[in-house]
């Protein structure tokens, strides 16, 4: 982390190579401070007939104030997605809302946030974060699922995963299904990513076996081709949709928008995005991405 801030700069000098960096990290998968920044893309993805996911910066809060900020962000979030009649749901960090404050502070915030989303006609995510928030994350989830506007992403990379799945499916959850960016320990998860890819595509079948409407979050074509077979064997039993990140295989997720498939975009914004910059430079392929492109300019 330390190596990212150092070579990122963090903002703090927008010149030189920090400044290359930082454009082609920032740039690249954020799309930009503002909530105008997030209805510019938005409306840039409904065009191509695809959703927005958005995501406010921020996480692992621990003072009141940064709390307090990100719930004012999502409320007004929600009014202009409403009011611009946008396709865009919302996505949160369980600690961006005070988890790490007290659950009940987190829970009461997001139940505000459900409730106004739900006024507005809104679907409201909530992302999944380190191992240790996950119990409490998906009793915060399981408290709102009456509302029927809400959903959870699911780790394939944890080994708890299967039986969370098979219990929150049961319950007619709303899953997203994604591998995992954060870094855990053996003793809980996968870290070869050959395990974790096995475990996904597992997942997966699970949900087309126990679930009427999920979410596949990957940019991985072999198991996102895998899960359109399913899907066509099923027909309207199902409705799946393809969520891939902002400024990842976008195309790609244009194609498959063509082919009539639903399909989700998720769109950070905001000023924090050194955590989510970094999670997106461990992952391989993207690293290889950035390197090329700064070595182009
Ligand atoms: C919509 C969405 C929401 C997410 N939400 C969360 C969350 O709440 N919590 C969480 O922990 N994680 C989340 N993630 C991140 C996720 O966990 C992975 O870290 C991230 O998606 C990378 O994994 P992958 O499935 O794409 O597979 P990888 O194993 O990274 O890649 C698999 C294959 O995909 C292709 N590929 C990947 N990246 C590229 C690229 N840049 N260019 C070309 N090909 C590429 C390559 O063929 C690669 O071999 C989310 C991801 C998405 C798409």
């Amino acid at each position: 982390m330390l190596l990212i801030k150092e070579i990122v700069g963090f903002g703090s000098d927008s010149t030189g190579v920090n400044g290359l960096i930082e454009k082609a990290v920032s740039g690249r998968w954020i799309a930009g401070s503002s909530i105008e920044d997030a209805v510019k893309k938005t409306r840039e993805l409904n065009k191509k007939r695809e959703r927005a996911i958005l995501n406010y910066l921020g996480e692992e809060f621990t003072d009141k104030k940064d709390v307090d900020e990100a719930c004012n962000t999502y409320e007004k979030l929600i009014k202009e997605i409403k009011k611009r009649g946008l396709k865009a749901d919302i996505s949160l960090k369980i600690t961006q809302l005070g988890l790490r404050i007290s659950n009940e502070f987190a829970l009461e915030n997001y139940r505000k946030i459900v409730a106004d989303a739900k006024r507005n006609g809104i679907f409201v995510w909530l992302d999944m974060e380190t191992a240790d928030t996950v119990d409490q994350t998906i009793k915060i989830y399981e408290s709102s699922m009456k509302s029927r506007n809400t959903g959870i992403c699911i780790q394939a990379y944890l080994k708890r995963s299967a039986a969370d799945i098979s219990k929150l499916a049961k319950k007619g959850a709303t899953i997203r299904l994604v591998k995992g960016a954060y870094h855990e320990s053996e003793a809980i998860a996968w870290n070869d990513r050959k395990y974790v890819t096995k475990n996904y595509e597992s997942l997966m079948r699970r949900l087309f076996l126990h679930s009427k409407k999920f979410t596949i979050a990957t940019h991985d074509s072999k198991s996102i081709n895998a899960a359109m077979k399913l899907e066509n064997e099923k027909g309207n039993k199902v409705s799946v949709t393809y969520a891939m990140l902002n400024g990842i295989r976008n195309n790609y997720a244009d194609s498959l928008a063509k082919e009539g498939k639903e399909v989700s975009i998720y769109v950070p914004f905001g000023r924090r995005w050194l955590n989510y910059a970094y999670r997106r430079l461990r992952e391989k392929e993207n690293l290889r991405l950035i390197a090329e492109s700064l070595l182009k300019r």
